[in-house]
């Protein structure tokens, strides 16, 4: 017999059920903020999006997706081109190996395509388990898991889901609560709620729709009362 979910779980889930409802009326048009048009494009821009904002990975790869079409161009070019093109991204060294070494695993063993198979995506160079998610969950419309950005991380430990720093452990610890099927929509509504509200500095408590289910938030209101 499967273990009934405990108090916590329960208590969040009660939690996850009120708020995905308010924030999809929030956020409507909420989507992946990556530009990409296939499978790999995607998987090239998540892997240029580490430390870097999505705004400046989309101004790269407008360029870059013109000169580069196939895993083969990539794997082709020299890596200082490479380095050059992606340089405004940081850790261009880095990213560009990564790139080459991604493009070359494609081409050497998924017959130059974008696996759908978590196990094989992270195997590729440069792939974790969160760019495997972001390709899963919104090139391929698999909810295998969830992502956990810097904006997931700190509204998911806000809102009181999660009490974990470690993205791996939000993920467990977010997985039980939320809807399978919501589970990429939820990563994409709280990074715009954290944004545009749930901002790591000075959230805007005060005016937040889910400061009822936010125990951090009620904490944050209560001090600025206090003007503490
Ligand atoms: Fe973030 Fe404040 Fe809203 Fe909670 S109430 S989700 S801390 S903005």
């Amino acid at each position: 017999m499967p273990k009934p979910p405990s108090a916590t779980v329960r208590t969040r889930t009660e939690r996850v059920a009120r708020i995905l409802p308010i924030l999809k009326r929030t956020y409507p048009n909420a989507k992946c903020s990556l530009d990409h048009a296939s499978p790999l494009e995607l998987l090239v821009a998540t892997i240029l999006s580490a430390q870097c904002t999505d705004d400046r990975v989309n101004i790269v790869t407008r360029t870059l997706f013109r000169k580069y079409r196939t895993p083969a161009d990539y794997a082709r070019v020299p890596q200082q081109e490479l380095e050059l093109d992606v340089q405004s991204t940081g850790f261009y060294r880095n990213k560009a190996k990564s790139l080459k070494g991604m493009a070359q695993a494609l081409l050497d063993h998924h017959a130059g395509q974008v696996p759908q198979d978590m196990a094989a995506l992270v195997e590729l160079p440069g792939v974790g388990r969160k760019t495997a998610n972001v390709v899963l969950g919104n090139a391929f419309g698999q909810n295998v898991g969830i992502v956990v950005d810097t904006h997931v991380g700190r509204l998911s430990k806000r809102l009181g889901l999660t009490k974990e720093d470690d993205p791996v452990k939000v993920e467990l610890d977010l997985i039980p609560l939320i809807p399978q099927p919501d589970w990429a929509l939820w990563s994409h509504l709280l990074i715009y709620h954290g944004r545009a509200l749930c901002t790591a500095r000075n959230p805007k408590c005060e005016q937040c729709p889910l400061l009822q289910d936010c125990p951090e938030g009620q904490k944050i209101v209560t001090q600025r009362g206090k003007g503490g």
